[in-house]
């Protein structure tokens, strides 16, 4: 994306009350991820082509001819290239390019190299990630000294209290950067960083830099020492600092800054994917105690949303129907929603495979929890304790009387057979990886446990099974090896 479309796209967001895009590159690719046409058309991407298929294969026998070809075809070549013809050469170029690369209407962070013959590159073949013929060379991230004017705090999903540096506007790397994060009071600490101090900053690809050190030569008579505030200054509720972490925490529930963080967390794309609610207007749902947890989201009426500052009938009721909408999604995008710490998209379906409803997942017990399978004590204690409170409790049921789908859908006859069935895996298994044999397992109703109990139904063996087997001989539990267990899958 140009740097111009790229500004003015972040400008339009802020002023609409939206996140800014890091960077033109996630600007681009959230673009694109948008499957609009018109809000693609409107964003002004722009392309160059580098390479050509014909069935599957590239039909030159030179990187070089591809690029020229392409260009004789009428498309978008970028011509600032060069066949080099030495690694002497490559090094001058990429010199060049860290010298001329803000005379470029576009951000570079590098310049990439690569091989020119295309039956080497072919012999050179590619790891498991990357091409072996073709290497970025980046260039240094770029850094600017500026004043530090003040140090906000500002206060998260999670009622985190964050320290942002509020700098003197600088352009740097074809922005103007005017804050920077300090992620807590440790690193301020650890910087020796003074409100008034001027400090080194470096901007790597985001568009939020962070600060590198402060220039103590240069520190004015008037700084002074950054104080982290008692209250929170969202809601002047007391803040605290659980024993062995960095960060201070606003301890009201009601922190309306982490009522707007968590209904955005809530309506983000990943997780309940309302993609209409930006932050303009959570702000405004908030503030005029409209919304205070995100089940609240299912009572919004149509004249609640018309009584908003900019909503119109057309928004207002396109919001309604995206809320709507939100309703029929998998419990794991619920879980995932509800913001319970160490509780990410992924661990979010595990819990909501091995549960199987919210109602199941909200009784379970520390030690339950712990013995899910990839579930560690401290996620397990954390979605103990978010379940164990009275608020969130609330808000659940809430969801529930507003007919949100907490319940994970068990399709088809298949899954009859295990379903709430437990199993234990053991050992190494040949035919498949112990994910798969999970998956398989849980896509047919059953659970899988890390130890044996007396409620474990099968234990699966394959190659040096230890203790596990032996405690399930010990309590008779039925013992499956991997073709019994194919077996089983089949005849389910
Ligand atoms: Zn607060």
């Amino acid at each position: 994306m140009p740097l111009t479309s790229f500004n003015k796209l972040n400008e339009e967001r802020e002023a609409n009350g939206e996140a800014r895009f890091a960077n033109p590159r996630n600007a681009a690719a959230g673009t694109l991820r948008t499957l609009d046409p018109q809000v693609v058309a409107s964003r002004k991407l722009d392309i160059f082509v580098y390479q050509l298929f014909a069935d599957g294969r590239i039909p030159f026998s030179k990187q070089s001819e591809v690029l020229a070809y392409l260009g004789r075809a009428g498309l978008k070549v970028n011509r600032n290239w060069r066949h080099c013809a030495s690694i002497l050469d490559v090094i001058d170029y990429c010199k060049h390019w860290e010298q001329k690369r803000d005379s470029l209407s576009y951000e570079i962070d590098g310049v990439v190299v690569k091989v020119d013959s295309i039956d080497l590159q072919q012999d050179m073949g590619t790891t498991s990630k990357f091409p072996r013929w073709s290497v970025a060379y980046k260039f240094p991230a770029r850094q600017a000294t500026t004043q530090v004017r003040n140090i906000l705090v500002q206060v998260g999903r999670t009622g985190a209290l964050t320290p942002v540096a509020d700098l003197e506007p600088i352009r740097l790397a074809g922005t103007t950067i005017s804050r920077a994060t300090l992620h807590n009071e440790d690193e301020i600490q650890r910087l020796g960083l003074k409100i008034g101090d001027y400090v080194l900053i470096e901007k790597g690809g985001d568009v939020i830099p962070k600060i590198v050190k402060v220039i103590e030569s240069r520190r004015p008579p008037q700084a002074r020492d950054f104080v982290m505030p008692n209250r929170c200054p969202a809601c002047s509720g007391e803040v605290y600092r659980p024993a062995g972490e960095a960060v201070w925490r606003c301890s009201n529930v009601a922190c309306p800054a982490k009522i707007k963080e968590s209904l955005l967390h809530f309506s983000s794309r990943r997780a309940m994917k309302i993609e209409g609610l930006g932050e303009a207007l959570v702000e405004q749902l908030v503030d005029r105690g409209l919304v205070k947890d995100p089940a609240d989201l299912y009572r919004l009426k149509l004249e609640d949303l018309l009584s908003l500052e900019r909503m119109g009938p057309k928004s207002a009721s396109n919001l309604l129907k995206q809320i709507e909408e939100s309703k029929t999604n998998e419990l794991s995008r619920v879980i995932f929603g509800l913001g319970i710490r160490h509780v990410g998209e992924r661990t979010a379906q595990i819990l909501a495979q091995h549960y199987k409803s919210m109602a199941n997942l909200a009784q379970a017990s520390k030690e339950e929890l712990e013995e899910v399978f990839e579930i560690g004590p401290v996620v397990a204690e954390s979605i103990y304790r978010f379940f164990s409170q009275k608020e969130n409790r609330l808000v659940i049921e809430k969801l529930d009387q507003a007919k949100v789908n907490l319940e994970m859908k068990v399709g088809g006859r298949k899954s009859a057979r295990l379903h709430g069935k437990q199993f234990v895996l053991t050992g190494k298994l040949s035919g498949m990886t112990r994910e798969e044999a999970i998956q398989l397992i849980e896509s047919q109703g059953g659970r899988v446990t890390a130890s044996v109990s007396k409620k474990t139904d099968f234990v699966l063996a394959g190659e040096e099974a230890g203790s596990k087997l032996d405690r399930a001989r010990e309590l008779g539990i039925s013992i499956l090896d991997e073709n019994a267990f194919r077996e089983m899958l089949d005849a389910s």
